[in-house]
This record gives C-alpha cells, sequence and structure tokens, in this order.
C-alpha cells in the first residue's frame, strides 16, 4: 500500500496530473483525427491499398468491397475511440478522471498512456477479467444453466 500525500501536496499533485493527462488525451485525439482523416483520404485514393491486397490475395477473396468494408470498420472503430477520448476529457473538467471506478486509487499514467480511457487501475481490470472468466467457465460447467437468474429474480 502507498503512503498517503498531505492534503494540500495531494491537490498540487492532483493539478498536476489533470495538466499531464490532458496532454495525453488531446494528443491521442490529435493523433487519431490525422489518422482517420489519412485513411479517408486512402479510401477515396485507392492507393493505400496496397497492404490491404497484400493480406487479402492469399486468401483470394481480394473484393475491393471487403476492404474498403474494413476501412470503414476501422474508420468507425477510430471515431468510438475519439467518442471515449472525448468523454475521459469532460470526465477530466469535473475532476472524476484518472482515479479508479473501483477502488478509487489513481491509474497509473503509464497504463492511461496506453488505454487513456481505462477507467480501472490494473489490479481492478485484471479482478474483474478474472472473475468474468471465472463467471464463464462456471456457466460452462454449469451447462448454461440460468438457477443465478431464477434465484436472484
Ligand atoms: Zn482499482
Amino acid at each position: 500500500m502507498k503512503k498517503k500525500a498531505t492534503a494540500k501536496a495531494k491537490a498540487q499533485s492532483t493539478r498536476d496530473r489533470y495538466a499531464d493527462l490532458r496532454k495525453i488525451l488531446e494528443g491521442r485525439r490529435g493523433e487519431i483525427l490525422s489518422e482517420v482523416q489519412g485513411r479517408i483520404r486512402g479510401v477515396r485514393a485507392e492507393g493505400s491499398q496496397t497492404k490491404l491486397n497484400e493480406v487479402f490475395d492469399a486468401g483470394e477473396s481480394s473484393d475491393t468491397d471487403i476492404q474498403e468494408d474494413i476501412e470503414f470498420a476501422l474508420i468507425q472503430m477510430k471515431a468510438e475511440t475519439l467518442t471515449k477520448i472525448n468523454e475521459a476529457l469532460s470526465r477530466l473538467e469535473e475532476g472524476h478522471f484518472g482515479n479508479c471506478f473501483e477502488c478509487g486509487d489513481e491509474i497509473a499514467e503509464a497504463r492511461l498512456r496506453a488505454l487513456p480511457f481505462a477507467v480501472r487501475c490494473k489490479d481492478c481490470e485484471q479482478a474483474r477479467e478474472q472473475a468474468a472468466e471465472r463467471e464463464r467457465i462456471w456457466q460452462q460447467r454449469r451447462g448454461g444453466s440460468s438457477l443465478f437468474m431464477d434465484m436472484s429474480s
């Protein structure tokens, strides 16, 4: 367990941290925006399809429709990421960003750099994944029995 900083030092470090986090989020947003714009140009200009062609030649279905679908799916994914970043930025404005939803601890900066809109610290995320995995195995063992649902209703 980490030692708690004094309230005053904590407030200052929180402000610094938020400034850093804002930079990370805005930086990521800029990267994604330019990548999306690049992709949209790529779809229109057909030039950047080369890599996708290489991938799909191996599987014989080098259909341009499929490639465009993939491009648009990627663009859509990026757009969803942008939405999450914007949400993270508004959480930052409200002072709710960068702390774990589960335990309230600060989420490590390295983790936020990799996943700017992470809402849980690494430990809680892992615990959650493990719980989900246990639940999945448990459900399989029970053959998908809905006993729990019956009990809770
Ligand atoms: Zn946590």
